[in-house]
């Protein structure tokens, strides 16, 4: 399917965001800051499903992964020795008429594309934000927000080795804030300068490294399809040497069809050794790796699967928007996968009356205790349900008139829209089979998640 037959835009996902409560502007009383944004109670459940998804899928489900919580603020000889202090820029250029600012290298012509007006000579722009720690404002006090959390694993390696039974090949994963002072941020939450990140440093053995980028590659392209992103809309796309970041020996990057184009969700890089090889260099600690069993002793390569959070996420709300009929009425519909879904099942009495709705209040104080269950019992029943179909609900149980009876009620399906009566004392039993998430996933990806990018 082309972007183009699909009915969503960018307009209908930010309008739907604020509408709904998924994602607010920052500081919007004051006119909002730009590029920043808020996650409202939808859009925290959303994303904190989406980190816990991956979580689970990748550390918590896998023999060779622990993870770690490193903190954002690092000492500043951590940046010059990763190469950020010095290379971590892009080409700046100001408009001399407007006064804009452009990444010299999105450009496509010689002059601003704002105003057609002449622009300066590209310079440097270090995306680094710095700040000082202490009272002392100078430069000896200057610190940085990490722009990734990956040195925040680099700099670990060896307190996870020793604190753990870890043996390579093995990953460290971490999920936190990073910060870039983007020169040209923009498209909603595609490109921030406060964003999230969910990496991954895969240690092996030198010589090992380009099997392992094969599988990271596979698995990652997997992983999002298996959380309802349809195959058609997801590329691997390999980097060209050009584009190479300084560190890498290879990459590739997850790339999705968003309405404004294909663009990168996630980067699965060969950083070599590169990384522990500086901070070695740096710092005057060993950080090589001792094999027991060839009594080997190397510096481990790296794989870094390098996600962002609000790529993932607004790539799943993008997939998961569709406009249909419902009982001849128009709904729009986000398709969520159940698991990534904020809200779980809703609880509607058919009538405000004849002890439906305190049945069905006692029937979601039940369910609030396995999941995030809401109760509406404001306007028609067709409203009720199109409500929730826009924000992704699941499962919507109607207590009638027959429940009054017998206890049972209809669960429908936000897809099929189909209903089943079912005894309430089997609904949490049935919502938790349906939420459960799969089988693990197959550690063997030369199987199925090959399959899947081939
Ligand atoms: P781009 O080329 O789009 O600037 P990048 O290649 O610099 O991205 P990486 O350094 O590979 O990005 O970062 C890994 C991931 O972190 C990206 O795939 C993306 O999901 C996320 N990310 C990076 N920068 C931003 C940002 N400014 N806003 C939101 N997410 C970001």
């Amino acid at each position: 399917m082309s972007t183009t037959s699909r009915p969503v835009t960018m307009e209908k996902i930010t309008n739907l965001c604020k509408r709904r409560g998924f994602v607010f502007q920052s500081s919007e009383i004051y006119g909002g800051l730009a590029s920043c944004w808020d996650y409202g109670p939808l859009g925290v459940e959303l994303k904190r499903n989406i980190t816990e998804a991956w979580w689970r899928d990748n550390i918590v489900a896998r023999e060779d992964m622990v993870g770690l919580d490193s903190a954002i603020l690092m000492h500043p000889k951590v940046w010059e020795a990763s190469g950020h202090v010095e290379g971590f820029t892009d080409p700046l250029v100001d408009c001399k008429s407007c006064k804009q600012r452009f990444r010299a290298d999105q450009l496509s012509g010689p002059k601003c594309p704002e105003c057609g007006g002449e622009l300066t000579e590209a310079r440097q722009f270090n995306l680094m934000f710095r700040t000082f720690m202490g009272p002392v404002e100078d430069t000896a006090s200057t610190i940085y927000l990490r722009p990734e959390t990956a040195q925040g694993i680099f700099v670990n390696f060896q307190n996870v080795l020793n604190s753990s039974r870890m043996k390579i090949p093995f990953g460290i994963g971490q999920i936190g804030k990073s910060f870039r002072n983007e020169i040209t941020p923009g498209n909603f939450l595609f490109r921030t300068r406060e964003f999230e990140q969910m990496e991954i440093e895969f240690f092996v053995k030198p010589g090992d490294d380009a099997e392992w980028h094969e599988r990271w590659k596979a698995e990652r392209f997997a992983w999002y399809q298996r959380y309802g992103i349809r195959r058609e809309h997801l590329r691997l796309r390999e980097h060209g040497s050009d584009e190479l970041a300084h560190y890498a020996k290879g990459c590739a990057d997850v790339e999705y069809e968003f309405p404004f184009g294909w663009s990168e969700l996630e980067g699965i890089a060969n950083r070599g050794d590169f990384d522990l090889r500086r901070h070695s260099e740096t710092s005057g600690k060993d950080l090589s790796y001792f094999d027991e069993e060839t009594r080997e002793r190397y510096l481990p390569y790296v794989i870094e699967p390098s996600a962002g959070v609000g790529r993932p996420l607004l790539a799943f709300l993008v997939d998961a928007y569709d406009e249909d009929v419902a009982d001849g009425e128009e709904r729009i519909v986000l398709r969520l996968d159940p698991r990534l879904a904020p809200i779980k099942a809703a609880v509607f009495p058919l009538l405000r009356k004849a002890g439906q709705p305190e049945k069905a209040l006692v029937i979601r104080d039940v369910l609030k205790q396995h999941f995030l269950v809401t109760y509406d019992q404001a306007g028609s029943i067709g409203r009720r349900y199109r409500r929730q179909d826009e924000i992704g609900t699941p499962f919507g149980i109607t207590v009638d008139h027959q429940t009054m009876q017998d206890d049972t009620v209809t669960v429908r399906d936000r897809d099929t829209m189909e209903q089943v009566r079912m005894p309430v004392e089997r609904l949490a039993t049935e919502l938790r089979a349906r939420l459960a998430p799969p089988a693990p996933p197959p550690h063997d990806v030369d199987g199925a998640a090959r399959a899947a990018v081939e």
